[in-house]
């Protein structure tokens, strides 16, 4: 009998929290899983999920705008937010119930409530303390917004999804994922759109190529674009509007005001100071490669370590961190190349180095890039562009970098990203038959560096 409660006492039942859970009770372990809010997390309940679900809905008014090209008599759409709400609502119930019964199933106890941490082997939940071998905190991030006055009348993605009216005219500050993906929801919906970035050109850290593609893409689209521009004040307005007022002394007035600015690890009122767990400067929980905290029995996986803040990342570590502890392995998980999607309108498909990175660290390299018309455009009217671009280290001809602007980037980039871990050349690209006649041919058809 173990002087445990349980082997594994994992807090938060997030993205990653959920698949250590499930992998560890499947490997024999006694797991409890401490979670407050919502099964499932952050991408269930406020992030990915429902995020992905407004993304296909504001895809619509362009969709049937296109059609009339095809021969379609299309009636001017009308949309309905409480339905698109209600709708979204209830999916996410669904898979929160499918989430509880994951982890039921799995034979991992799910405890509704916030886990304090006691000490090395002791937790708290609603006023009971349970003792535990090994503790996983799998918290995940909070969004952060910066402080000014007239915060208190702005929001963050945790209220944008169930607002209770949908506005004419939305703000959007930030210039990360979630700014560019909600400017292209309200957009697309049918608010007229403002997005708000503090720098020259938004989306850092992505090929530059891609970042001003976007942006010119965005613009098309009827996004009103404000880049070296951020809020010094909001003030609410007596018919429940708000004005902006921005450092380069002009004034938005909007409806809806949401900051995407980041998000921050979870870590408040947890009880770290019970414990010898250290962190980062920025906040983030200090974990080695085995996700082991400067506390033995305790571990972190997940945005609350400041690793690539993506579910499926979570999810490997949670699958790692389990199998090794419960089989004995020691495996690590490979950060490189990770494939992402940004759901903007168009998409954004990448994986590997942007051309800067990858001048940086191969020096000789070989640009190959496309922009064209998608096929569907020629008849619906569409003036949306697509990109692609290659980057081949010219002395191994390995592929180091491909990023895509255009529909889909995010469904044709996963199966490059496969071709990329496997070390795939530029020849072997050139030796690939198309699939014709698809846009992602034209990853396996550009001959010539530019
Ligand atoms: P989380 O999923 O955040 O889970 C942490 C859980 O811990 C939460 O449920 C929380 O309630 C719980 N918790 C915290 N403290 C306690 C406590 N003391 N006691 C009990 N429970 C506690 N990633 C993608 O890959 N693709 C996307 O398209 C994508 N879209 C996103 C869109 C938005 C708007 C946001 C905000 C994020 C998005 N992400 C996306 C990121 C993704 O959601 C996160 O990377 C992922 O959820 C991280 O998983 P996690 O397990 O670390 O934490
Ligand atoms: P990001 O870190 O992606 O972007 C934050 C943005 O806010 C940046 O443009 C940043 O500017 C700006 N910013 C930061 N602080 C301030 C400030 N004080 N004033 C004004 N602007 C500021 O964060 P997000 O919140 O967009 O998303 C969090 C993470 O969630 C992402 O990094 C991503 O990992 C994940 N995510 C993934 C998605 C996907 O896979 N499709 C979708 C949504 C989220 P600067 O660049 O100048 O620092």
């Amino acid at each position: 009998m173990s002087e445990y409660d349980f082997d594994l006492f994992v807090i938060g039942a997030g993205s990653g929290g959920v698949r250590a859970s499930r992998i560890a009770a499947s490997l024999g372990a006694k797991v409890a899983v401490a979670e407050d809010r919502y099964p499932g997390g952050t991408c269930v309940n406020v992030g990915c999920v429902p995020k992905k679900l407004f993304v296909y809905a504001s895809h619509y008014a362009e969709d049937m705008h296109d059609a009339a090209g095809y021969g379609w008599k299309v009636q001017p759409p009308e949309f309905d937010w409480n339905t698109l709400r209600d709708n979204k609502n209830r999916e996410i119930d669904r898979l929160q119930g499918i989430y509880r019964n994951l982890l039921s199933n799995a034979g991992a106890k799910l405890i509704d409530g916030r886990a304090t941490i006691l000490g090395p082997h002791k937790i708290e939940v609603n006023g009971e303390t349970y003792s535990a071998e090994r503790i996983l905190i799998a918290t995940g991030g909070w969004p952060f917004i910066p402080e000014f006055p007239g915060r208190e009348h702005v929001i963050s993605s945790n209220e944008v999804f169930y607002l209770d009216t949908f506005p004419k005219r939305a703000l959007v500050v930030g210039g990360g994922y979630i700014a560019v993906e909600f400017a292209g929801i309200f957009n697309g919906l049918g608010a007229e759109t403002h997005q708000l970035y503090r720098g020259p050109l938004f989306l850092r850290g992505f090929d530059t190529d891609v970042q001003s593609f976007v942006a010119e893409e965005l613009q098309k689209k009827g996004i009103n674009l404000h880049f070296n521009a951020d809020i010094e004040r909001v003030e609410k307005n007596s018919d429940g509007t708000l004005t902006a007022h921005l450092n380069n002394g002009e004034q938005l007035v909007v409806d809806t005001i949401l900051y995407a600015t980041g998000r921050r690890p979870l870590t408040e009122n947890l009880g770290l100071d019970s414990v010898n767990v250290t962190l980062n400067d920025n906040g983030t929980i200090q974990a080695d490669d085995q996700f082991q905290t400067s506390e033995p029995s305790i571990y972190a996986i997940g945005d609350v370590i400041g690793t690539p803040a993506l579910t499926p990342v979570a999810l490997e570590q949670g699958t790692t961190l389990a199998k090794n502890i419960y089989t004995g392995t020691s495996d690590t998980v490979d950060y490189s190349n990770i494939p992402t999607a940004v759901f903007c309108q168009p998409n954004i498909g990448t994986v590997g180095l942007s051309e800067q990175q990858a001048r940086e660290e191969f020096g000789d390299i070989d640009v190959y890039r496309s922009t064209f018309t998608h096929m569907k455009h020629t008849l619906s009217g569409g003036n949306e562009k697509t990109l692609m671009k290659i980057l081949v280290d010219k002395k191994s001809d390995r592929v180091v970098g491909m990023h895509m602007v255009g529909a889909e980037a995010g469904e044709i980039i996963q199966g490059l990203a496969a071709a990329m871990k496997m070390g795939i050349t530029k020849k072997v690209l050139d030796s690939t038959i198309g699939i014709h006649p698809t846009a992602a041919e034209e990853f396996v058809t550009m001959r010539e560096p530019v």
